[in-house]
């Protein structure tokens, strides 16, 4: 049906109406004192989302340019660096890196499985004269929906005491409670079409203390994505390039919304929804990629049996029932379908989701399951919680 489309994909995710609506307004000018009044609501909301009284730098790019930022703003041609590695976007910061002539080692894990923690304890403990620079991973690593352990590997950073740590927090901000100043986290990059609830375009950066002090000393080139223009202009509630100031509308009115439900609510909700899904998607037979202990709360990726192909599960999901499931990336394509339950999304959307995912198995042939089963699992988590 025209006009129908859910959007149940980890990125870009569904977008309240208000924010739509924001949208859809002539743009100002962005050196007007209208755009600055915006500018500093934002700023002062998006250091709330991020738990920090340091930077959070706003650019117009998708989330891979505030990594490429956080990378080339604080590092050295040649400097060393571990980089974790289990899955898509993990390999696309080895890739930056690499790209940028760094000294790239990779901590690996298989797609669908955790970053061993104690890797990073080993090779962080082994580096008795502080050669590597930055520790660089995926928080939530969407291409496979497994939740890395930001706590304790940050914990073995901060015991080398040198190193930098560089978070892709993309999918898991807005999310899952990221306290950055507590943990002492020296740069944090997101962006807008995930937790946010705003179209594409934007890219956070946030920057700690630490990071400033690198930034004064490397040496990669940097121009657009110089992060020490941006806190310049910043401090002045100004941007050092034109950007998409109709972003900037539908990004103080999602703000507004994210303060109006509260930080805990808005965790709980994404915890509350995961359990939901992943409890469903097990009652319906159908095999998860990772274990319940690491799964992302921003998105499920289910490994259906031989008999149900992901793909044409997708297509009947889309076709049917207008709802837009991911599928597998890289290797993973056509192996698994991932579902979205990030941002804008409420215990209804998951109650469709599955009741539509038992729709299109029952027409693929895939009858392991008793109809509703996977609703019924779903509803007893919602009424639980
Ligand atoms: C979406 C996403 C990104 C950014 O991808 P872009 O296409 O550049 O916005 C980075 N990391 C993760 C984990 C993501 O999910």
């Amino acid at each position: 049906m025209d006009d129908k489309l859910m959007l149940m994909i980890p990125g870009p995710t569904l977008v309240p109406e208000t924010a739509l609506l924001a949208m859809a307004q002539h743009p100002i000018g962005h050196r007007s004192g209208d755009f600055s009044k915006i500018m500093a609501e934002v700023i002062e909301n998006l250091k709330w989302l991020h738990q920090t009284k340091n930077d959070v730098l706003i650019l117009a790019s998708s989330g891979t340019g505030a990594m490429e930022a956080g990378i080339i703003n604080f590092l050295s041609p040649g400097d060393r660096i571990l980089c974790g590695c289990n899955g898509k976007f993990g390999d696309r910061w080895a890739e930056v890196a690499t790209a940028y002539g760094l000294q790239v080692e990779k901590i690996t894990a298989e797609w669908g499985q955790a970053l061993d923690t104690e890797k990073f304890r080993q090779h962080l403990e082994a580096d008795q004269d502080k050669q590597i620079k930055a520790v660089i991973f995926t928080h939530s690593e969407t291409s496979t929906g497994v939740l890395n352990d930001l706590e304790t590997i940050n914990g073995y950073v901060k015991a080398h005491g040198q190193a930098l740590i560089i978070v892709d927090a993309v999918t898991s901000l807005g999310a899952v409670s990221i306290p950055v100043d507590e943990l002492g986290l020296d740069i944090v990059a997101s962006g807008s079409q995930k937790g946010y609830m705003i179209p594409p375009g934007l890219a956070f950066v946030a920057v700690g203390a630490k990071a400033w002090s690198a930034y004064e000393i490397a040496k990669l080139p940097r121009y657009y994505l110089d992060l020490g223009k941006y806190r310049k202009d910043a401090a002045k509630n100004t941007t050092p390039f034109t950007p998409p100031v109709n972003l900037f509308f539908a990004l103080q009115a999602t703000l507004r919304i994210m303060q109006g439900e509260g930080l805990e609510n808005i965790f709980a909700r994404h915890d509350r929804l995961k359990t939901a899904t992943r409890t469903a998607i097990k009652a319906l037979g159908l095999p998860l990629l990772g274990p319940d202990t690491v799964a992302s709360p921003a998105v499920t990726a289910v490994a259906p049996p031989p008999e149900v192909e992901a793909e044409k599960l997708r297509a009947i999901m889309k076709k049917r029932f207008d709802i837009a499931l991911a599928g597998g990336q890289d290797h993973l394509k056509g192996k698994i379908f991932r579902i979205g339950h990030l941002g804008f999304v409420c215990e209804r959307d998951i109650l469709s989701t599955i009741a539509a995912l038992e729709v299109a198995l029952i027409d693929l042939g895939y009858e392991s399951f008793t109809p509703g089963a996977g609703l019924a699992a779903a509803s007893r988590v919602l009424v639980k919680s």
